[in-house]
């Protein structure tokens, strides 16, 4: 896959915008044993500009989905507030929230259990038209919806057809119409491509940055795939253990990779090039449970410049690592 976009959009508006939030659930518990908290999302802050993609890497179970569900409000948060389009999100009631919803969706890894196999590609891309009153009559409905299988690369007969007529690509392809349907403004892309055929890959990304150049869309890009996320993101946050490590723009994260867990992290992928496998910094062992996670700095147990007295006492704060750029890390001894 060619380099990405690298910069970040710095002077678009803010679209969507995070302070503080976490999401924590009581797990567990039984006869005379406590529930206990996991914190599967810790004070996190980020901000969304309008026709950026913003991606979000880590490893499994760091808290990557559960904060693209808490940014639409699927999941109630424990605490700090989202903004979408200046609109705290924690204050609306529920009829609010269901007109605002129509200018924020998702689309899910996977393509085939999140679409009803009993509902026909009409009925799947049509519900959301319906429920929000976007089209008048049987007519324009049937017009529309060819319109967007068109528009995401399928036939307009397709809509007679259930999922199950196709093929992964061609599933996700559904998943993304349906989405477009309501004309959202910002859309969690959750794995989108993980379930999918390397060849068909590069294909689904294609489309979804065609689709942003076009409507103006704005993107918070889930996924484990460096090389999507590089390829895709203006800006990109590094998760660990609910929290984020490090953020800024693409180029300069990928490029510097000031935080021991954000080279970890690119120690898991293949390098081809010999004379760079001096480079690779390898991490131990799995990551701790975030239900008791360590003290200090949450991942001193594995990295490689702990030191003692500081990583596994004191929680390092997000800071500014190069004037101006954005670019800031959770460190006490970022790498150079
Ligand atoms: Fe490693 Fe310490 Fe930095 Fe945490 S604060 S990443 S333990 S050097």
């Amino acid at each position: 896959m060619p380099p990405g976009r690298g910069g970040a959009l710095v002077t678009a508006p803010t679209l969507l915008q995070a302070e503080h939030l976490s999401g924590y659930f009581q797990v567990g518990g039984g006869f005379f044993r406590p529930r206990k908290v996991l914190r599967a999302v810790d004070d996190v802050s980020l901000r969304v500009r309008r026709g950026e993609t913003v991606g979000l890497v880590g490893e499994s179970g760091c808290g990557k989905s559960t904060l693209g569900r808490l940014l639409l409000r699927l999941i109630e948060p424990t605490a700090g507030r989202v903004a979408f389009d200046g609109q705290d999100l924690t204050l609306l009631s529920a009829e609010e929230l269901r007109r605002l919803r129509r200018r924020m969706q998702i689309i899910f890894q996977d393509p085939y259990s999140s679409l009803n196999p009993r509902m026909s590609v009409r009925d799947i891309v049509g519900e959301g038209l319906q429920i929000h009153r976007m089209v008048q009559g049987r007519a324009a409905l049937e017009e529309r919806v060819a319109e967007l299988l068109q528009r995401v690369g399928l036939r307009p007969e397709h809509r007679e057809r259930f999922p199950h007529e196709f093929s992964g690509g061609q599933r996700q392809r559904i998943g993304i119409a349906r989405a477009l349907a309501v004309q959202p403004e910002f859309i969690v892309c959750d794995e989108p491509t993980s379930a999918l055929d390397v060849s068909i890959q590069a294909q689904i990304v294609n489309l979804l940055l065609d689709l942003q150049e076009s409507l103006g869309l704005s993107f918070l890009l889930i996924s484990h795939d460096l090389k999507v996320v590089e390829f895709m993101s203006h800006r990109v946050a590094v998760m660990y253990l609910g929290r984020i490590v490090e953020t800024g723009p693409t180029a300069e994260v990928f490029g510097r990779r000031a935080h021991p867990y954000t080279r970890a992290l690119f120690s898991a992928l293949p390098v081809p090039d010999p004379a760079r496998r001096s480079l690779r910094v390898l991490v131990e062992g799995d990551p701790p449970s975030p239900i008791d996670p360590p003290a200090g700095c949450a991942f001193h147990p594995r990295c490689p410049r702990a030191q003692r007295g500081r990583c596994d006492v004191e929680t390092p704060r997000l800071l500014e690592v190069t004037g101006g750029s954005g670019h800031r890390v959770a460190c006490h001894f970022p790498e150079e």
